[in-house]
């Protein structure tokens, strides 16, 4: 078998050869340190600075507001514990959801620890945070609101301009890890009333390891690196300078396909959940039905392993992703999963389907093909769906 289907675009992405073409000088002949002064190295500042602008364009900001960082978890800790501290002056409080990725919440917990307090705001049971909950979590301490753009499990879209208001209402900054939205829908910082937003390459087609930080002008935060004056002296160290070529390709290209991607990603997207949803019995759809990202189905199985389905998947050359902790190792289900309101032993029948532009029709009839018969196959194995379906024979 070496048909390989990808449908694990969430984890990460394949770096565009464009992207990869845009680097590649910088490894060798534009190899300078971007700070020495003679002009073979200093136009290496200037490539960075066009970066920067072409990702302030996307995002309806300035240049000067774009701050690149090693990624996602990176700008996430930034943000947070960075404002926590130039903050702490005006309150100790931040609020947050119990979805956000492990780069918010670990960070959250971290500061509670040194004397922060941290609500994390229950969802709906399609992933959304319900704005009453939110007005109600605000005390006259909170500095900080920080909700995910979009969910990375079930590509729930969070109703982010809303929030923006409510937040800017009461004087409060808000953070947005748009590690997930980013390229794939259209974010104006402005419009939402972003204070912050954290994105990475590695999800957008892009190379691993560098993301930025959008911090707005008039927002008090601390330097995350201590040394050189690069990033306006608030991220020491020498510019990675291939990889921020490469964020600037991969957010330009994304910003100029994304209208088609996403609509041929949303129409396979949707052929696969009808067909998934019709032709296998004991399915449902995790996250909302049409407020979620263009190229994410999430679904539970019952009586079903979500790990043994990704096994058997992967004997098919199918990658795809399932609900538990998997950076962890652990087996606890999703913490996503579960604040949806899953019972353990659905939330561990999962299954994320992340789709790129390149997926075919074809390849998803495959995958659903493959997916019955897996499921099938399973359930015939298991005691637990035995006992259901001779109590319904009954
Ligand atoms: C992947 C991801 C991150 C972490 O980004 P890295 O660049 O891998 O550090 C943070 N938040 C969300 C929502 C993600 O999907």
């Amino acid at each position: 078998m070496d048909r390989l289907i990808y449908l694990d675009n969430a984890a990460t992405t394949k770096t565009a050869p464009e992207v990869v073409e845009a680097m590649l000088p910088y490894f060798t002949e534009k190899f300078g340190n971007p700070s020495s002064v003679y002009s073979f190295a200093a136009s290496n500042k200037e490539d960075i600075t066009c970066q920067r602008e072409r990702i302030a364009e996307v995002l309806g900001a300035n240049a000067n507001e774009i701050y690149f960082t090693a990624g996602g978890s990176e700008s996430d800790n930034w943000a947070l514990k960075a404002t926590a501290e130039a903050y702490q002056d005006k309150g100790n409080h931040i609020i947050t959801t119990k979805i956000e990725h492990h780069a918010i919440l670990h960070t959250g917990e971290y500061l509670e620890k040194r004397g922060f307090e941290v609500t994390y705001l229950d969802v709906d049971e399609e992933g959304k945070v319900k704005l009453e909950d939110l007005k109600a979590a605000i005390r006259p301490t909170t500095i900080l609101i920080s909700v995910m753009y979009a969910n990375n499990e079930i590509g729930t879209i969070e109703p982010i301009k809303e929030i923006g208001e409510i937040a800017h209402e009461h004087g409060i900054l808000f953070h947005t890890d748009a590690v997930q939205a980013f390229g794939q829908v259209p974010i104006n910082v402005d419009e939402c009333h972003i204070d912050m937003l954290s994105a990475s390459g590695h999800k957008l087609n892009g190379p691993k390891g560098i993301g930025f930080l959008y911090i707005r002008k008039g927002v008090k935060i601390r330097s995350f690196v201590h040394g050189g004056s690069q990033e306006r002296k608030r991220r020491a160290g020498t510019e990675n300078v291939p990889g921020i070529i490469g964020l600037g390709t991969a957010v330009k290209r994304a910003a100029d396909t994304m209208e088609d991607r996403a609509k041929k990603e949303t129409q396979l997207r949707d052929y696969l959940i009808e067909r998934v949803l019709a032709e296998i019995p004991y399915c449902k759809l995790n996250g909302h039905r049409t407020d979620r990202l263009p190229n994410n189905a999430n679904f539970s199985f019952r009586f079903i392993e979500g790990e043994s389905l990704l096994i058997m998947l992967d004997m098919k050359g199918i990658c795809g992703s399932s609900g538990s902790a998997c950076t962890s190792g652990s087996l606890d289900p999703s913490h996503v999963l579960l604040a949806i309101g899953l019972p353990h032993e659905i939330a561990h029948g999962s299954l994320r389907l992340t789709l790129n532009e390149e997926i075919t029709k074809e390849e998803i009839d495959y995958v659903v093909e493959s997916l019955k018969e897996i499921v099938t196959r399973l359930r015939s194995m298991s005691p637990l769906y035995e006992d259901f379906i001779k109590k319904q024979g009954n």
